[in-house]
């Protein structure tokens, strides 16, 4: 278990402020990693971080610091999360966009850029490695869940699972072939943000954008590995009287401030009480939180960029920045390669599984809506596949549940019966055809030494051979198998 990186950003003073308040600056350097802040009512205030970036900081040194490990590490499938924070106007989106994300100076191109670059790179080292690499955009506006690449999508859900957590299973995916290719995704999700005006950031973001990117790395053994990269450039919070906010400018506000504040409570109620643990973390109180519980103190690895604003006009907005970082500095993540059993790599069983709890809880969701005999019937079914026994079929069953449950009007019982039709008259043609090579098979060996009798009982071996294979290729458990897509559409209630 480590702490997670967190670092502060101060941008240069806008013009504006330069104006207005001479070189009222309210930090005082002390090294790259520490700084003292000056404010008139509270005094003066020492703080550290694991870095800070200066007003003349480059885009690059953010990324190298930062982003860089956290991007090396994904690739190797674990996971990452880099976090803007920051009052409005604070170089949040600036720290993560640039200018632009289409921007062409490479010195200013902001986090995402570099660590599309940075994915493609590492990528290419390990030549020997087969690697997807797929991304999603959503924006959390007014508690709703947007994808950002498929605009109808306007209320995601989130679900989570054993073996993989926090999902989004609706959201769309895109597979990114290079860099240019990512970045053109990426400017056209941007475009769907909904952004507002407020006095504190022409352009400022009415919602907290998120950017996932999953490294998909294929394996030659059974297994499949994949990291997810989280990137979260959060709207800002806002002091309402000094933006000006007012109707539904207000009313995004009040929403950004309240998720912010769950923020607080999640990485307050991570760092507090007995070790941090057994207490009761309050994700569930924000979509926001919701999506990053396993960024928050759990598995992946966690950067979070302070972004404030220098002048001394802004210090109390700067002091509440800067004390949520210093929290949340004792955020203790616990990161590990993320592996799951290649699911169509999976064998099909060809033997009963001896009943077990696995196969309670594969149909411990179905015993909520059906009578005991459809779940018996479903049980066996589970068995008989031999998928009860499989993990990413119980993690899969528990996603998809709420869709196969929907209303249709074929009943499993219907279903089930058709199907155990079928299973007798292939156990019939089953046992016919073994009878009959089980003959051939004495003949053969009986009467080996004869010719003729050998050139007979091949002669039914090869015309026997056929009806072999065709056995061999619709064996009881394949025909399951296939059955289980429809019955997947079943109604399961009765
Ligand atoms: P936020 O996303 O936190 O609301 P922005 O990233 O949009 O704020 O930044 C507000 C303004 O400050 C923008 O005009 C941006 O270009 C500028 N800015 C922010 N950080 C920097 C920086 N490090 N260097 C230069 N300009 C910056
Ligand atoms: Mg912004």
């Amino acid at each position: 278990m480590a702490n997670i990186t967190v670092c502060a950003r101060f941008r240069p003073l806008s013009s504006k402020e330069r104006s207005g308040h001479g070189d009222s600056v309210c930090i005082e350097r002390i090294n790259d990693e520490a700084f003292n802040l000056k404010d008139e009512k509270e005094g003066e205030m020492k703080f550290s971080f694991d870095k800070v970036f200066y007003e003349d900081s480059k885009q690059d040194d953010v990324y190298s610091f930062l982003a860089h490990p956290i991007v090396r590490d994904v690739v190797n499938a674990i996971n990452g999360t880099i976090i803007t924070y920051g009052q409005t106007g604070a170089g949040k989106t600036y720290s993560m966009e640039g200018p632009s994300i289409l921007e062409s100076n490479d010195a200013k191109k902001g986090l995402l850029a570099r660590v599309i670059d940075g994915i493609f790179r590492e990528i290419t080292y390990a030549d020997s490695i087969k690697y997807t690499i797929k991304l999603s955009m959503v924006e959390i506006y007014m508690e709703k869940v947007r994808d950002l690449l498929d605009l109808s999508k306007d209320n995601v859900q989130i679900k989570e699972t054993k073996s993989q957590g926090i999902l989004l299973p609706e959201v769309t995916e895109i597979s990114l072939s290079d860099s240019a290719e990512a970045l053109r995704s990426l400017s056209s999700g941007i475009c769907n943000r909904a952004v507002g005006e407020t006095q504190m950031n022409v352009g400022s973001s009415r919602s907290h954008c998120i950017y996932i990117f999953s490294v998909h790395q294929e394996s030659t053994k059974q297994t499949r590995t994949y990291g997810k990269l989280i990137l979260v450039d959060l709207a800002g919070s806002e002091k309402i009287e000094k933006t000006g906010a007012e109707g539904r400018v207000l009313e995004e506000a009040k929403t950004i401030n309240k998720s912010l504040s769950a923020l607080g409570n999640v990485v307050h109620a991570l760092t507090c009480g007995p070790n941090g643990k057994g207490n009761h973390i309050p994700y569930r109180n924000s979509k926001l939180t919701r999506i990053l519980q396993d960024s928050l103190g759990g598995n992946s690895q966690m950067a979070l960029l302070c972004c404030c604003s220098p002048s001394a006009s802004n210090v109390s907005e700067t002091l509440s920045s800067l004390r949520f970082g210093a929290r949340a500095k004792h955020i203790k993540a616990s990161p590990r390669v993320h592996c799951t059993k290649d699911k169509h790599a999976k064998t099909i069983r060809t033997s009963f599984p001896s009943e077990d709890g696995s196969c309670d809880e594969v149909t411990e969701k179905p015993r909520e809506s059906m009578d005991a005999e459809d779940v018996k019937l479903l049980r066996d079914l589970f068995t008989w596949e031999g998928r009860a026994l499989d993990p990413n079929f119980l993690e899969d069953l528990e996603l998809d549940w709420g869709l196969v449950a929907a209303p249709t009007n074929i009943p499993l019982r219907q279903a089930v019966e058709e199907l155990a039709s079928a299973v007798e008259l292939l156990k019939d043609q089953n046992k016919v055809l073994e009878a009959m090579l089980a003959v051939v098979t004495r003949m053969l060996s009986s009467h080996g030494e004869a010719n003729e009798n050998v050139g007979f009982g091949h002669l039914v071996l090869e015309s026997l051979k056929p009806s072999i294979a065709w056995v061999a290729s619709l064996p009881l458990f394949k025909l399951l198998t296939d059955s289980y897509a429809f019955l997947s559409c079943c109604c399961f209630t009765k």
